[in-house]
């Protein structure tokens, strides 16, 4: 069996310390910007047409796991549109007085970007409506029923918000946004380019398969990408001539522990615990979240999809179910499957 992987190094949350080295790798320009065709596509169309109608663009939601460029592109669409931007996220906004100071800090055709604005609480999002509507501010003057209310005009402007969890944004506050966006993970070859365009920024040499050895091992996320990158270098540095090829990034990796696959800590428990606890499915999803100490809907909507789309877990009418490739990711020997996926036990094999 493998060894234990370092939890850390391919998580695609941002490490503390990394804002830094992650800003010079941005890419400036939308056209610099990698892969997410679609998403790209939707985007420019709304940015030229806005700038055609001279009119700020209308309120955009991105969501997706994290690592795969939402505020990234939240910068990029800024400046595309000739716009300044005010970062800000759903747990600093605190009282409605940080919103209202965000608000009238704005000018016309500026960006507002609220990452994880699922997190936004309830009497904020109450604040943000009418802003986002009609471009106003509705502040109560007194308690009660009858309570004097005053509005207050701010500028015209974009707010685009991050998330992680869609499905934890409130209708309401899904409704308000003209352009709903989701970002993917990317494919291998996507990934290789992005690490490829970071190494000359990084000035370092890497060759196209060296990229790809990182690559394939990178999560299906750029920020992780980045991240192997950079600790590739150090060792291409210090242990071989400086340039990052396939020997040398597939060194690097090994040292440092770095799954093959990518998978992270929490992947290796969600599917662990299937094949350990559950004899691999199926098992209701809450079940699962239970065992790994997670809440269901973190289950679904951030761990699973990378797990589903690499072929290690699939979602049956009943249940959860691990695959083959994760038995035998795991050291383990996969049991007879059936067409529906679902493991053939023993059991089932003398009752018939
Ligand atoms: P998110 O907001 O979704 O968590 P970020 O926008 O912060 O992700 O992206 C994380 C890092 O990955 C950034 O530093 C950026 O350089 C890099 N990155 C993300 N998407 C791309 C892309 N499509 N092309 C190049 N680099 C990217």
């Amino acid at each position: 069996m493998s060894k234990p992987n370092r939890p850390e190094i391919t998580t695609p949350e941002p490490l503390s310390g990394e804002d830094t080295a992650e800003l010079s790798l941005r890419p400036q320009r939308l056209a610099e910007f990698i892969g997410q065709p679609k998403v790209k596509e939707g985007l420019k169309i709304a940015i030229d047409a806005a700038l055609n109608r001279r009119e700020p663009l209308d309120h955009v939601l991105l969501y997706g796991p994290p690592g795969l460029g939402k505020t990234t592109l939240a910068m990029l669409m800024a400046r595309e549109m000739g716009a300044n931007i005010r970062v800000t996220s759903g747990p600093v906004l605190e009282k409605p007085g940080d919103l209202v100071r965000e608000l009238t800090s704005l000018r016309g055709g500026d960006v507002l970007f609220i990452d994880e604005i699922h997190r936004l609480r309830p009497i904020i999002e109450e604040f943000l409506y009418p802003a986002m509507e009609d471009y106003r501010i509705d502040v109560r003057l007194s308690e009660g029923p009858h309570a004097q209310m005053i509005s207050m005009p701010v500028e015209p402007f974009t707010l685009i918000g991050a998330t992680t969890r869609f499905g934890l944004l409130t209708p309401p506050m899904r409704t308000r946004f003209g352009i709903i966006q989701r970002l993917d993970f990317y494919p291998v070859e996507q990934l290789a380019f992005i690490i490829s365009r970071s190494s000359e920024i990084l000035g370092v040499e890497c060759t196209t398969e060296g990229a790809y050895e990182i690559a394939r091992r990178s999560r299906g996320t750029p920020r992780v990408a980045n991240r192997l990158l950079r600790r590739v270098r150090d060792y291409a540095q210090v242990r071989a001539d400086g340039v990052i090829d396939v020997a040398v990034a597939d060194a690097a990796l090994r040292m440092l522990d770095v799954d093959e696959s990518g998978l992270d800590e929490m992947d290796t428990r969600v599917i662990r615990s299937l094949i350990e606890q559950f004899g691999g499915g199926p098992v209701g999803l809450n079940t699962l979240a239970v065992s790994i100490g997670e809440d269901a809907g973190t289950l679904e909507e951030v761990y699973e999809p990378f797990l589903i789309q690499n072929g290690f877990l699939m979602r049956t009418p009943r249940g959860r179910v691990a695959t083959t490739r994760a038995y035998t990711r795991f050291g383990y020997t996969p049991p007879i499957t059936l067409e529906n996926g679902e493991a053939l036990r023993q059991s089932t094999l003398f009752d018939a």
